[in-house]
């Protein structure tokens, strides 16, 4: 007997068959001799269309209520799962995050999760029931009130209660049957992993692969839990066979890098599109000057992501070259033009409609060069690199939006990552 925590996408609960065919699964693991507690995502496009109704009555509103009001797309595909299951014989009721309760702290709209009060699951598991909780939410210990964790937080949701009701497993079942070296919606010779490390996971993540959010593999990988990607299209019925052919979880395991022998130098390329560039000329070049241009920033809660500073020509000024979302791109604009003098430039210049292109490996950390092929690769094609950011693990550049598909392409090909038999 195991205990399992399930996730379902947006897709996954999309409408009332496909809710169906979710609740399958859970009943697969439950005649299994499981125990299983579902975490749910809205239905697929529910929580768009929540945020574009709160944008729409006004674009300054309370962040407070727009969780109130975006937090309800998940209540509606908890209560209905549970229902479903119930037709099924199989003894289920609804939480939201409030009820299990999920606690957080008070940044609304992008909550962390502080802390979740177990008792109420485990005894309701223990007794052969299955709880269905509302992902992506959970109330704020600061002011009671509901708060929201973020695109994409439903993963989070997931892992965050597997490592508190100390499951063995978290499965994720979305619309894909696991981790691709690229989004296989851009690249159909992508092929899907078997598994990838924590580290890997995280950079593809943060990099624009959004089949899960960053802070779920953060989490999963803190509190050392077994996390699969896997899709709930499958047939429920089917044997369940893990990728080595052994009876187990189907999909991509996302796990330690010490459980995964072959190391690749090049596991994946991601692709993150909207970013916008910005540019200040004749920057003061003395301390204190970066701190006080991305301060500003920060007190706008803008994300800046690419940084480049070149050294000073003349000892007076340098170049200061970043990027924003293309979404937060006049804001930002905004608040450096109006800084309060907080700090002095010639020119500000800049354009949306950027593209940042990564390959992502943790074989780059005992390779020399894989910075320079993947220029040529990108030169091969004609395109033009604008900025360049490297990690331990990762190399990013940033690419005219027009170029992003082509070089996505070009980088799976030339890093061998294409399906032999496509
Ligand atoms: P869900 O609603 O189930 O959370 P998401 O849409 O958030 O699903 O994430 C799944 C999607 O992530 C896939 O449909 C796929 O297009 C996209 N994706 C991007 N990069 C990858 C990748 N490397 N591997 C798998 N899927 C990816
Ligand atoms: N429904 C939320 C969203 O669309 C959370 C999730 O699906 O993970 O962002
Ligand atoms: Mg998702």
């Amino acid at each position: 007997m195991a205990r399992i925590v399930v996730k379902f996408g947006g897709t996954s609960m999309a409408n009332i068959e496909r809710i169906r065919n979710s609740a399958r699964h859970v009943k697969r693991e439950i005649e299994a001799g499981n125990e299983v507690a579902v975490v749910v995502s809205a239905m697929s496009g529910k929580t768009n269309e929540l945020v574009g109704w709160v944008n729409e009555a006004s674009p300054l509103h309370d962040a407070r209520e727009y969780d109130a009001i975006v937090a309800s797309g998940e209540q509606v595909t908890a209560g209905l799962m549970a229902i479903v299951l119930s037709e099924m014989g199989i003894q289920s009721r609804s939480y939201s995050g409030w009820q299990v309760p999920i606690y957080t702290d008070d940044s609304h709209g992008a909550a962390r999760i502080t802390d979740i009060d177990p008792t109420e699951l485990n005894e309701r598991m223990s007794n052969g029931w299955v709880p269905v909780i509302t992902g992506f939410q959970g109330i704020s210990t600061k002011n009671n009130r509901v708060t929201t964790l973020g695109r994409g937080g439903s993963d989070t949701s997931a892992v965050a209660v597997a490592a508190a009701v100390g499951a063995d497993r978290c499965d994720i079942y979305t619309d894909v049957d696991g981790v691709y070296t690229t989004d296989p919606r851009i690249v159909p010779k992508a092929q899907r992993m078997t598994k990838i490390s924590f580290e890997e996971m995280l950079e593809m993540a943060s990099l624009g692969a959004k089949v899960l959010m960053i802070r779920s593999v953060e989490m999963a990988m803190a509190h050392k839990v077994r996390l699969t990607v896997r899709s709930s299209f499958d047939d429920p019925d089917a044997p369940q066979i893990a990728p080595d052919g052994t009876p187990g979880v189907p999909g991509t395991l996302v796990c330690d890098e010490e459980e995964i022998m072959e190391k690749q130098i090049v596991s994946g390329v991601t692709l993150a599109k909207a970013e916008a560039k910005i540019t200040l000329r004749a920057v003061k070049d003395s301390p204190g000057v970066a701190a006080a241009i991305f301060g500003t920033l920060a007190d706008k809660g803008i994300i800046v992501d690419m940084i480049v500073q070149n050294i000073s020509d003349d000892g007076a000024t340098t170049d200061i070259t970043f990027t924003v979302p293309d979404s937060e791109y006049d804001k930002a604009v905004k608040a450096l033009e109006n800084n309060g003098g907080r700090f002095e430039y010639a020119r500000l210049s800049g354009s949306k409609g950027g593209a940042k292109v990564s390959v992502v490996g943790v074989g780059m950390r005992s390779h020399a060069g894989v910075a320079s092929s993947m220029f040529k690769a990108l030169a091969d094609k004609g395109i033009n690199i604008q900025l360049i950011t490297t990690s331990e693990i990762k190399t990013s550049v940033l690419i005219d939006e027009e170029y992003a598909e082509l070089a996505v392409r070009a980088l799976h090909t030339y890093y061998g990552l294409d399906k032999k038999d496509a």
